[in-house]
Protein backbone atom coordinates (compact mmCIF):
# COMPACT_ATOMS: atom_id res chain seq x y z
CA UNK A 1 0.00 0.00 0.00
CA UNK A 2 1.05 3.75 -0.43
CA UNK A 3 2.25 5.19 2.49
CA UNK A 4 2.61 9.06 3.46
CA UNK A 5 6.73 10.04 3.68
CA UNK A 6 7.10 12.59 5.93
CA UNK A 7 5.03 14.38 8.54
CA UNK A 8 2.69 16.90 6.81
CA UNK A 9 3.26 20.63 7.40
CA UNK A 10 0.25 20.81 9.40
CA UNK A 11 2.22 18.50 12.23
CA UNK A 12 4.40 21.32 13.50
CA UNK A 13 1.35 23.33 14.19
CA UNK A 14 -0.52 20.28 15.87
CA UNK A 15 2.72 19.38 18.08
CA UNK A 16 2.60 22.75 19.65
CA UNK A 17 -1.07 22.49 20.52
CA UNK A 18 -0.06 19.48 22.69
CA UNK A 19 2.00 21.31 24.84
CA UNK A 20 -0.74 23.66 25.26
CA UNK A 21 -3.34 20.88 25.69
CA UNK A 22 -1.45 19.19 28.29
CA UNK A 23 -1.14 22.15 30.59
CA UNK A 24 -4.75 23.30 30.46
CA UNK A 25 -7.03 21.81 33.84
CA UNK A 26 -9.18 19.35 32.21
CA UNK A 27 -12.55 20.23 33.52
CA UNK A 28 -15.67 18.61 32.96
CA UNK A 29 -18.64 19.73 31.33
CA UNK A 30 -22.38 19.15 29.97
CA UNK A 31 -22.08 16.91 27.44
CA UNK A 32 -23.53 17.19 23.72
CA UNK A 33 -23.20 15.08 20.98
CA UNK A 34 -24.52 14.73 17.31
CA UNK A 35 -24.57 12.36 14.58
CA UNK A 36 -24.75 11.99 10.58
CA UNK A 37 -24.47 9.32 8.54
CA UNK A 38 -24.30 8.97 4.39
CA UNK A 39 -24.59 6.52 1.82
CA UNK A 40 -20.71 6.32 0.13
CA UNK A 41 -21.46 3.43 -2.14
CA UNK A 42 -19.98 3.80 -5.56
CA UNK A 43 -22.36 5.04 -8.30
CA UNK A 44 -20.43 3.13 -11.09
CA UNK A 45 -17.65 0.72 -11.06
CA UNK A 46 -14.21 1.38 -9.26
CA UNK A 47 -11.13 -0.42 -8.92
CA UNK A 48 -11.53 -2.05 -5.87
CA UNK A 49 -8.79 -2.25 -3.27
CA UNK A 50 -6.21 -3.81 -0.76
CA UNK A 51 -4.79 -6.85 -3.37
CA UNK A 52 -2.48 -5.92 -6.30
CA UNK A 53 -3.58 -8.91 -8.16
CA UNK A 54 -7.38 -7.58 -8.60
CA UNK A 55 -7.08 -5.32 -11.59
CA UNK A 56 -10.89 -4.71 -12.56
CA UNK A 57 -13.53 -2.60 -11.97
CA UNK A 58 -15.77 -3.53 -9.15
CA UNK A 59 -19.31 -5.13 -10.65
CA UNK A 60 -22.23 -4.85 -8.15
CA UNK A 61 -23.29 -3.99 -5.29
CA UNK A 62 -24.19 -6.90 -2.09
CA UNK A 63 -24.35 -3.96 0.77
CA UNK A 64 -23.88 -0.45 1.15
CA UNK A 65 -21.12 1.30 2.09
CA UNK A 66 -21.60 4.42 4.57
CA UNK A 67 -19.70 6.83 6.47
CA UNK A 68 -21.21 7.73 10.20
CA UNK A 69 -19.85 10.59 12.25
CA UNK A 70 -19.94 11.16 15.91
CA UNK A 71 -19.58 14.88 17.16
CA UNK A 72 -18.51 15.21 20.69
CA UNK A 73 -18.50 18.62 22.94
CA UNK A 74 -18.10 19.16 26.21
CA UNK A 75 -17.51 22.73 27.42
CA UNK A 76 -15.18 24.91 24.90
CA UNK A 77 -14.22 21.40 23.72
CA UNK A 78 -14.98 19.14 20.44
CA UNK A 79 -13.79 15.97 19.17
CA UNK A 80 -15.24 14.65 15.41
CA UNK A 81 -14.65 10.45 15.12
CA UNK A 82 -15.63 9.23 11.41
CA UNK A 83 -16.06 5.79 10.61
CA UNK A 84 -15.82 5.51 6.96
CA UNK A 85 -16.04 1.85 5.20
CA UNK A 86 -13.24 2.38 2.98
CA UNK A 87 -9.73 0.54 3.11
CA UNK A 88 -7.74 3.25 4.03
CA UNK A 89 -6.97 7.27 3.50
CA UNK A 90 -4.48 6.01 1.15
CA UNK A 91 -2.44 7.90 -1.53
CA UNK A 92 -2.46 11.29 0.35
CA UNK A 93 -5.86 11.54 1.10
CA UNK A 94 -5.92 11.43 4.93
CA UNK A 95 -3.88 14.82 4.70
CA UNK A 96 -6.15 16.47 1.71
CA UNK A 97 -9.35 15.36 3.54
CA UNK A 98 -7.94 16.27 7.14
CA UNK A 99 -7.24 19.92 5.93
CA UNK A 100 -10.42 20.51 4.55
CA UNK A 101 -12.34 19.30 7.05
CA UNK A 102 -10.58 21.00 10.04
CA UNK A 103 -10.35 24.44 7.53
CA UNK A 104 -14.14 24.00 7.15
CA UNK A 105 -15.34 23.74 10.78
CA UNK A 106 -12.17 25.10 12.63
CA UNK A 107 -10.70 22.44 14.30
CA UNK A 108 -7.56 21.51 15.43
CA UNK A 109 -6.17 18.37 13.90
CA UNK A 110 -6.09 16.77 17.33
CA UNK A 111 -9.79 16.65 17.30
CA UNK A 112 -10.00 15.03 14.39
CA UNK A 113 -10.53 11.03 13.96
CA UNK A 114 -11.01 10.37 10.21
CA UNK A 115 -10.90 6.60 10.52
CA UNK A 116 -11.76 3.70 7.79
CA UNK A 117 -12.84 0.37 8.60
CA UNK A 118 -10.97 -0.92 6.13
CA UNK A 119 -12.67 -3.56 4.03
CA UNK A 120 -11.37 -4.70 0.99
CA UNK A 121 -14.57 -4.67 -0.88
CA UNK A 122 -14.58 -1.12 -1.21
CA UNK A 123 -12.85 1.42 -3.99
CA UNK A 124 -9.38 2.84 -3.65
CA UNK A 125 -9.61 6.12 -3.32
CA UNK A 126 -7.22 8.42 -4.97
CA UNK A 127 -7.35 11.92 -5.91
CA UNK A 128 -4.80 11.80 -8.78
CA UNK A 129 -5.87 11.36 -12.07
CA UNK A 130 -2.28 9.73 -12.80
CA UNK A 131 -2.46 7.08 -10.20
CA UNK A 132 -6.29 6.45 -10.06
CA UNK A 133 -8.89 5.02 -12.47
CA UNK A 134 -11.07 7.96 -13.26
CA UNK A 135 -13.75 6.61 -12.07
CA UNK A 136 -12.16 6.46 -8.40
CA UNK A 137 -11.24 9.76 -8.65
CA UNK A 138 -15.02 11.04 -9.30
CA UNK A 139 -15.74 8.92 -6.06
CA UNK A 140 -12.95 10.24 -3.90
CA UNK A 141 -13.72 13.45 -4.92
CA UNK A 142 -17.64 13.01 -3.71
CA UNK A 143 -16.33 11.46 -0.81
CA UNK A 144 -14.69 14.15 0.24
CA UNK A 145 -17.94 16.69 -0.24
CA UNK A 146 -19.76 14.09 1.53
CA UNK A 147 -17.51 13.73 4.64
CA UNK A 148 -16.94 17.27 5.08
CA UNK A 149 -21.56 17.64 4.43
CA UNK A 150 -21.82 14.81 7.18
CA UNK A 151 -19.56 16.26 9.69
CA UNK A 152 -21.52 19.35 8.87
CA UNK A 153 -24.26 18.06 10.25
CA UNK A 154 -23.42 16.44 13.22
CA UNK A 155 -22.02 19.59 14.44
CA UNK A 156 -25.34 21.06 13.85
CA UNK A 157 -26.88 18.61 15.41
CA UNK A 158 -25.14 19.01 19.28
CA UNK A 159 -27.66 18.42 21.78
CA UNK A 160 -27.49 17.11 25.19
CA UNK A 161 -26.72 13.85 25.64
CA UNK A 162 -25.45 11.15 27.84
CA UNK A 163 -22.89 7.80 27.47
CA UNK A 164 -22.00 4.48 28.48
CA UNK A 165 -19.49 1.66 28.42
CA UNK A 166 -19.69 -2.06 27.85
CA UNK A 167 -17.17 -4.47 27.05
CA UNK A 168 -17.83 -8.08 25.26
CA UNK A 169 -15.84 -10.74 23.80
CA UNK A 170 -15.97 -12.03 20.42
CA UNK A 171 -14.28 -14.84 18.38
CA UNK A 172 -14.82 -13.90 14.91
CA UNK A 173 -10.79 -12.71 14.72
CA UNK A 174 -7.86 -15.01 14.38
CA UNK A 175 -4.47 -14.55 14.66
CA UNK A 176 -3.34 -14.65 11.10
CA UNK A 177 0.55 -15.65 11.25
CA UNK A 178 0.69 -19.35 10.82
CA UNK A 179 4.10 -21.30 10.48
CA UNK A 180 3.94 -23.57 7.51
CA UNK A 181 6.71 -26.68 6.76
CA UNK A 182 8.27 -27.64 3.91
CA UNK A 183 9.06 -30.86 2.92
CA UNK A 184 12.38 -30.37 3.71
CA UNK A 185 11.27 -29.36 7.42
CA UNK A 186 12.35 -25.93 6.81
CA UNK A 187 9.49 -23.38 8.05
CA UNK A 188 7.86 -19.89 7.62
CA UNK A 189 5.21 -17.47 8.80
CA UNK A 190 2.72 -17.35 5.96
CA UNK A 191 -0.59 -15.45 6.16
CA UNK A 192 -3.64 -18.27 7.10
CA UNK A 193 -4.50 -19.13 10.74
CA UNK A 194 -2.72 -19.30 13.85
CA UNK A 195 -5.31 -19.67 16.80
CA UNK A 196 -2.33 -20.03 19.40
CA UNK A 197 -1.30 -16.36 18.42
CA UNK A 198 -2.15 -13.15 20.28
CA UNK A 199 -5.77 -12.00 19.31
CA UNK A 200 -7.67 -9.11 21.11
CA UNK A 201 -11.34 -10.48 21.53
CA UNK A 202 -12.48 -7.76 22.85
CA UNK A 203 -15.64 -5.51 21.80
CA UNK A 204 -15.65 -2.27 23.38
CA UNK A 205 -19.12 -0.38 23.18
CA UNK A 206 -19.56 3.51 23.43
CA UNK A 207 -23.62 3.60 23.48
CA UNK A 208 -25.19 7.78 23.44
CA UNK A 209 -28.24 8.48 24.02
CA UNK A 210 -29.87 11.69 23.77
CA UNK A 211 -33.79 12.72 25.57
CA UNK A 212 -33.58 9.48 26.65
CA UNK A 213 -33.07 7.41 23.21
CA UNK A 214 -30.31 5.54 22.05
CA UNK A 215 -28.88 7.48 19.67
CA UNK A 216 -25.44 5.77 18.46
CA UNK A 217 -23.75 2.22 19.72
CA UNK A 218 -20.39 2.81 18.49
CA UNK A 219 -17.97 -0.31 18.69
CA UNK A 220 -14.38 -1.04 18.80
CA UNK A 221 -13.07 -4.34 17.08
CA UNK A 222 -9.76 -5.90 16.28
CA UNK A 223 -10.01 -7.68 12.65
CA UNK A 224 -9.39 -7.19 9.02
CA UNK A 225 -12.83 -6.80 6.86
CA UNK A 226 -10.82 -9.47 4.23
CA UNK A 227 -13.78 -12.47 4.51
CA UNK A 228 -14.09 -11.65 0.84
CA UNK A 229 -10.79 -11.51 -0.98
CA UNK A 230 -9.26 -10.83 -3.86
CA UNK A 231 -11.09 -13.16 -6.23
CA UNK A 232 -14.10 -10.80 -4.84
CA UNK A 233 -15.45 -7.65 -7.42
CA UNK A 234 -18.75 -7.21 -5.16
CA UNK A 235 -18.83 -4.07 -3.27
CA UNK A 236 -19.26 -4.46 0.51
CA UNK A 237 -18.91 -3.44 4.00
CA UNK A 238 -17.34 -7.49 4.60
CA UNK A 239 -17.69 -8.33 8.36
CA UNK A 240 -17.31 -5.03 9.88
CA UNK A 241 -19.43 -3.07 7.50
CA UNK A 242 -22.00 -6.18 7.62
CA UNK A 243 -22.04 -5.99 11.75
CA UNK A 244 -22.83 -2.20 11.74
CA UNK A 245 -25.73 -2.82 8.98
CA UNK A 246 -26.86 -5.39 11.41
CA UNK A 247 -26.80 -3.28 14.72
CA UNK A 248 -28.58 -0.34 12.55
CA UNK A 249 -31.07 -3.28 11.77
CA UNK A 250 -31.79 -4.48 15.48
CA UNK A 251 -32.58 -0.67 16.37
CA UNK A 252 -34.01 0.62 13.82
CA UNK A 253 -33.97 3.89 12.13
CA UNK A 254 -32.70 6.94 13.84
CA UNK A 255 -29.66 4.85 15.31
CA UNK A 256 -26.32 4.79 14.19
CA UNK A 257 -23.62 2.14 14.60
CA UNK A 258 -19.92 3.07 14.00
CA UNK A 259 -17.28 0.69 14.06
CA UNK A 260 -13.75 1.31 14.39
CA UNK A 261 -11.11 -1.14 13.32
CA UNK A 262 -8.89 -2.22 16.47
CA UNK A 263 -5.24 -2.82 16.29
CA UNK A 264 -5.99 -5.83 14.07
CA UNK A 265 -2.84 -6.05 11.57
CA UNK A 266 -1.97 -9.51 12.00
CA UNK A 267 -5.64 -10.43 12.68
CA UNK A 268 -7.88 -11.67 10.42
CA UNK A 269 -12.00 -13.03 10.14
CA UNK A 270 -11.62 -16.90 10.67
CA UNK A 271 -12.80 -17.56 7.63
CA UNK A 272 -10.89 -15.37 4.68
CA UNK A 273 -10.75 -14.96 1.09
CA UNK A 274 -13.47 -16.81 0.25
CA UNK A 275 -14.89 -15.04 -3.32
CA UNK A 276 -18.81 -14.83 -3.65
CA UNK A 277 -21.52 -14.91 -0.83
CA UNK A 278 -22.08 -18.24 -1.07
CA UNK A 279 -25.68 -19.20 -0.77
CA UNK A 280 -26.56 -22.39 -2.20
CA UNK A 281 -28.75 -24.90 -0.37
CA UNK A 282 -29.97 -21.95 2.12
CA UNK A 283 -25.99 -21.77 3.56
CA UNK A 284 -24.89 -18.34 5.39
CA UNK A 285 -22.48 -16.42 3.37
CA UNK A 286 -19.46 -16.48 5.92
CA UNK A 287 -19.09 -12.78 5.75
CA UNK A 288 -22.47 -12.20 6.65
CA UNK A 289 -22.62 -14.88 8.52
CA UNK A 290 -19.28 -13.09 11.27
CA UNK A 291 -20.76 -9.89 10.79
CA UNK A 292 -23.90 -10.90 12.65
CA UNK A 293 -21.97 -12.36 15.71
CA UNK A 294 -20.00 -9.45 15.66
CA UNK A 295 -23.42 -7.35 15.22
CA UNK A 296 -25.00 -9.60 17.89
CA UNK A 297 -22.17 -8.93 20.47
CA UNK A 298 -22.17 -5.39 20.62
CA UNK A 299 -26.14 -5.26 21.06
CA UNK A 300 -25.78 -7.84 23.87
CA UNK A 301 -23.62 -5.13 25.38
CA UNK A 302 -25.16 -2.48 24.48
CA UNK A 303 -28.47 -4.38 26.12
CA UNK A 304 -26.47 -4.10 29.15
CA UNK A 305 -25.46 -0.38 29.46
CA UNK A 306 -27.64 2.46 30.83
CA UNK A 307 -25.80 5.72 29.21
CA UNK A 308 -25.74 7.87 33.07
CA UNK A 309 -22.68 10.33 32.34
CA UNK A 310 -24.05 13.84 31.26
CA UNK A 311 -21.06 15.67 32.49
CA UNK A 312 -17.61 14.72 31.16
CA UNK A 313 -13.83 16.08 29.99
CA UNK A 314 -12.99 16.10 26.30
CA UNK A 315 -9.70 16.45 25.57
CA UNK A 316 -7.03 15.13 22.39
CA UNK A 317 -3.65 15.24 21.47
CA UNK A 318 -1.33 14.64 18.21
CA UNK A 319 2.08 14.15 17.23
CA UNK A 320 3.48 12.62 13.90
CA UNK A 321 6.58 10.77 15.28
CA UNK A 322 9.24 10.20 13.12
CA UNK A 323 10.18 6.42 13.71
CA UNK A 324 13.11 3.94 12.85
CA UNK A 325 12.72 3.04 9.52
CA UNK A 326 13.59 0.32 7.01
CA UNK A 327 12.30 -0.37 3.26
CA UNK A 328 9.55 -2.41 2.21
CA UNK A 329 10.38 -5.86 0.69
CA UNK A 330 13.77 -6.26 3.21
CA UNK A 331 13.56 -7.38 6.90
CA UNK A 332 16.70 -5.50 7.80
CA UNK A 333 17.14 -2.16 8.67
CA UNK A 334 19.90 -0.18 6.96
CA UNK A 335 22.13 1.75 9.46
CA UNK A 336 20.95 5.72 7.69
CA UNK A 337 17.52 4.23 6.53
CA UNK A 338 15.57 8.06 6.85
CA UNK A 339 12.61 7.76 9.37
CA UNK A 340 9.14 6.56 8.74
CA UNK A 341 6.31 9.39 10.22
CA UNK A 342 3.58 7.84 11.64
CA UNK A 343 0.42 10.09 13.50
CA UNK A 344 -0.45 9.34 16.80
CA UNK A 345 -3.79 11.13 17.90
CA UNK A 346 -5.27 10.32 21.35
CA UNK A 347 -8.27 11.71 23.34
CA UNK A 348 -10.28 11.15 26.40
CA UNK A 349 -14.23 10.80 26.65
CA UNK A 350 -14.99 11.05 30.48
CA UNK A 351 -13.18 7.37 31.38
CA UNK A 352 -12.68 6.66 27.84
CA UNK A 353 -9.26 6.54 26.08
CA UNK A 354 -9.22 6.65 22.50
CA UNK A 355 -6.02 5.92 20.27
CA UNK A 356 -6.04 6.32 17.26
CA UNK A 357 -2.79 4.85 15.15
CA UNK A 358 -2.25 6.25 11.37
CA UNK A 359 -1.01 2.73 10.21
CA UNK A 360 -1.78 -1.00 10.65
CA UNK A 361 -1.06 -1.60 13.84
CA UNK A 362 -0.59 -5.50 14.99
CA UNK A 363 -2.75 -6.78 17.69
CA UNK A 364 0.18 -6.96 20.26
CA UNK A 365 0.96 -2.99 20.33
CA UNK A 366 -3.00 -2.27 20.71
CA UNK A 367 -3.16 -4.69 23.70
CA UNK A 368 0.08 -3.52 25.33
CA UNK A 369 -1.50 0.26 25.00
CA UNK A 370 -4.39 -0.84 26.98
CA UNK A 371 -2.76 -2.43 29.43
CA UNK A 372 -0.98 0.50 30.47
CA UNK A 373 -3.43 2.87 29.97
CA UNK A 374 -5.06 5.17 32.88
CA UNK A 375 -8.72 4.59 31.49
CA UNK A 376 -11.27 2.48 32.85
CA UNK A 377 -11.64 1.53 28.64
CA UNK A 378 -9.44 2.17 26.07
CA UNK A 379 -10.46 2.11 22.44
CA UNK A 380 -7.54 1.72 20.30
CA UNK A 381 -8.43 2.57 16.20
CA UNK A 382 -6.12 1.73 13.63
CA UNK A 383 -6.21 3.14 9.81
CA UNK A 384 -6.34 6.64 11.83
CA UNK A 385 -5.61 9.82 10.60
CA UNK A 386 -2.84 8.30 8.08
CA UNK A 387 -1.50 5.40 5.97
CA UNK A 388 2.08 4.71 7.19
CA UNK A 389 1.31 0.55 6.97
CA UNK A 390 2.11 -2.32 9.48
CA UNK A 391 3.68 -1.51 12.38
CA UNK A 392 5.00 -4.77 13.96
CA UNK A 393 6.45 -5.34 17.77
CA UNK A 394 10.13 -5.85 17.38
CA UNK A 395 10.23 -9.74 18.84
CA UNK A 396 8.03 -10.75 15.68
CA UNK A 397 10.59 -9.57 13.17
CA UNK A 398 13.02 -12.63 13.34
CA UNK A 399 10.23 -14.67 12.80
CA UNK A 400 9.64 -12.73 9.11
CA UNK A 401 6.29 -13.40 7.13
CA UNK A 402 3.97 -10.43 5.48
CA UNK A 403 3.60 -7.85 7.90
CA UNK A 404 7.22 -7.71 8.63
CA UNK A 405 8.83 -7.73 4.87
CA UNK A 406 6.16 -4.62 3.72
CA UNK A 407 6.30 -2.56 6.96
CA UNK A 408 8.71 0.85 6.47
CA UNK A 409 9.41 0.59 10.03
CA UNK A 410 12.77 -1.22 11.72
CA UNK A 411 12.27 -3.01 14.98
CA UNK A 412 11.68 -1.03 18.29
CA UNK A 413 9.67 1.47 16.50
CA UNK A 414 6.26 -0.26 17.95
CA UNK A 415 7.86 0.14 20.66
CA UNK A 416 8.61 3.66 20.64
CA UNK A 417 4.89 4.29 19.55
CA UNK A 418 3.72 2.22 22.66
CA UNK A 419 5.35 4.75 25.07
CA UNK A 420 4.23 7.74 23.74
CA UNK A 421 0.76 6.70 23.42
CA UNK A 422 0.46 5.75 26.84
CA UNK A 423 2.39 9.03 28.05
CA UNK A 424 0.07 11.03 25.82
CA UNK A 425 -2.91 8.98 27.80
CA UNK A 426 -1.53 9.82 31.11
CA UNK A 427 -1.03 13.75 29.94
CA UNK A 428 -4.50 13.78 29.20
CA UNK A 429 -5.79 12.61 32.57
CA UNK A 430 -3.34 14.27 35.27
ZN1 LIG B 1 -4.61 -4.62 6.10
Amino acid sequence: MKQTTRCATMVSVLLMAIVAGASTPLRAAALRVGTAMVDITPAEPVRMSGYASRKDLSQGIHDPLSARVIALEAGDERLVLVSTDVLGFYDGTADDFRRAICEKYNLRGEQLFLCATHTHSAPTPSLDPDKGHENNVRYTRQLREKLIDAIGKALEDLAPAKMGVGVGHCPIGSNRRQRVSDSQGDSQIRLGRNPYGPTDKQVIVLKIAAADKPRAILFNYATHATCLGPGNYTISGDVIGLAEQFVEKIYGAGLMAPAFAGASGDIDPWFRVLPKFDEREGWIPEPVLLGTFLGEEVVHVAERVNPSADDVAIASAFACLELPGKAAGTVEAAQDHPPTPLNLTVARIGDVGVVGLGGEVLTEIGMAIKEASPFAHTLIITHCNGTAGYLPPKNLYPEGGYEIQTSRFAPGAAEIVIKRAVEMLHALKP
